[in-house]
């Protein structure tokens, strides 16, 4: 990694050591980790770090994102342009290499799992996507496209993973049969044939012995504010870190909370809040539950999605009210369809649902054109996830340019940010791309340099 020793940067990473104390120059130079976490927030760029951090504050919430040991920025860059999406991000921290976007894994190169694995690792992820969806995917598959998750969930149960729980159960199972697979293979029965526990539904601690995959709902696990009961990103990861320190080796962890980009894309500010404290309160879970002098952890995005912005007349003090993501609002509103009728009824049908779920109580004449004129889901949630961020003074970038934009949908190129705690954290420090984390976590987990 290169370093940047400049006089900005030792002010923002000062919080907690200082620069060029005598632990921070031991750990630099010195012990590589016998663990590692590496967390990320999927589509949690700056703007969607500052509005979940104002949240925080505004709520009484101390957040554990501000006080890394080493704080420094990676560009969004895949091998074609600037902009990546997460399957190549995620195939740059695995493989070592920028590679096109939509792409699962490198040619010729083993992912950093089954490299790990071979090594005498024990390796595991825990998501609240799909489980074959595009972050952890290229950590033990490689495929041509992200969308090929089918082949991806068949990779999935071959790579006998100790720990992998998420959702996305649909592409483990037959159609017909609570699936959605293309083919009739039950990977559920086959996974277990192959003595894998597939779990339903998620209880801690989680059954030791056999490698774990846990399949907690057909497709991704909801946001934070519809999750109710069911279970919690913090509890999932301690979860995983138990069962893997129960192994006895050096581990590799890798916790995604997705849900962030999912909410960046619905223009749903209160959601991004929400999911984001989900993410800190996860870090926080982790660091708790290990030990810095022997475990590095990691926390970073893909790349910034939509970048949301908090202007003066900004209130996210008042996020409290809100009981529903945009993405529930609009399934209640829209239940699948387009609107046939008129803008003023689908005010009439709307507005109760927007004033229980946000306390919305208005949509103007803009906002119902383009939900009468939206053709599908994604495009309904957008609209009305900036008429719910407008509540709160949040904007995002124009909402015309973002649909007719580009295939990745309103990612943008702004730097994001890496943050890091314990053994090698120092290193993550300056800029950097996601090849040279990706070969960064070869290094430090003693894994020969692949070529590139
Ligand atoms: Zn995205």
């Amino acid at each position: 990694m290169r370093r940047f020793h400049g006089f900005l940067m030792c002010l923002l990473i000062a919080g907690a050591h200082g620069c060029g104390s005598p632990a921070v120059e031991r750990r630099a130079s010195g012990a590589l980790p016998t663990n590692v976490v590496l967390l990320v927030g999927d589509g949690f760029g700056v703007g969607a770090w500052t509005l979940a951090r104002e949240w925080a504050r505004a709520s009484g919430v101390e957040t554990v994102l501000d006080t890394p040991e080493a704080l420094g920025f990676l560009t969004p860059h895949y091998d074609g342009g600037l902009v990546t999406d997460s399957a190549a991000a995620s195939t740059a921290w695995s493989a070592g290499r920028l590679v096109p976007r939509f792409t699962i894994g490198a040619d010729g190169k083993a992912p950093l799992f089954v490299d790990l694995a071979n090594a005498g690792w024990s390796c595991g992820f825990v998501t609240t996507m799909r489980v074959t969806h595009a972050t952890p995917a290229p950590f033990y598959a490689v495929t041509e496209h992200r969308d090929n998750e089918d082949e991806i969930a068949a990779q999935l149960v071959g790579a006998r993973l100790p720990v992998a729980i998420g959702g996305g159960a649909r592409h483990f199972l037959p159609d017909g049969d609570g699936g959605s697979r293309g083919d009739d293979r039950n990977l559920v029965h086959e996974a277990e044939l192959a003595g894998i526990t597939v779990l339903r539904e998620f209880h801690a601690p989680l059954p030791p012995g056999a490698p774990v995959l846990g399949l907690l709902a057909p497709s991704h696990l909801p946001h934070e504010i519809d999750r109710g009961d069911g279970p919690d990103l913090p509890e999932l990861a301690v979860a995983a870190i138990r069962r893997l320190q129960a192994e006895g080796r050096p581990w590799f962890l890798l916790v995604e909370e997705g849900s962030i980009d999912l909410a960046a894309h619905d223009f749903d500010a209160p959601s991004i809040a929400f999911d984001g404290v989900r993410l800190d309160r996860t870090v926080r879970a982790v660091l708790d539950a290990t030990d810095r002098a022997t475990t590095l952890v990691i926390v970073t995005a893909d790349h910034a999605t939509s970048n949301p912005v908090l202007l003066e007349s900004a209130r996210p003090e008042s996020l409290g009210v809100v009981r529903a993501s945009v993405r529930a609002m609009e399934q209640q509103i829209f239940e699948g369809e387009s609107w046939n009728g008129t803008p003023d009824g689908l005010e009439e049908k709307a507005l109760p649902i927007v004033d229980r779920g946000a306390g919305l109580t208005h949509l103007s004449p803009e906002d119902l054109d383009r939900l009468v004129a939206a053709t599908n889901a994604y495009d309904r949630a957008a609209a009305l996830g900036l008429a719910v961020s407008r509540r709160f003074g949040i904007t995002f970038l124009p909402y015309d340019d973002l649909l007719r934009s580009d295939q990745v949908h309103g990612h943008t190129a702004d730097l994001v940010p890496i943050r890091a705690w314990g053994p090698r954290a120092q290193d993550v420090r300056g800029v950097a791309d996601h090849a040279r984390i990706g070969r960064w976590l070869r290094e430090v987990t003693r894994l020969p340099a692949a070529p590139r």
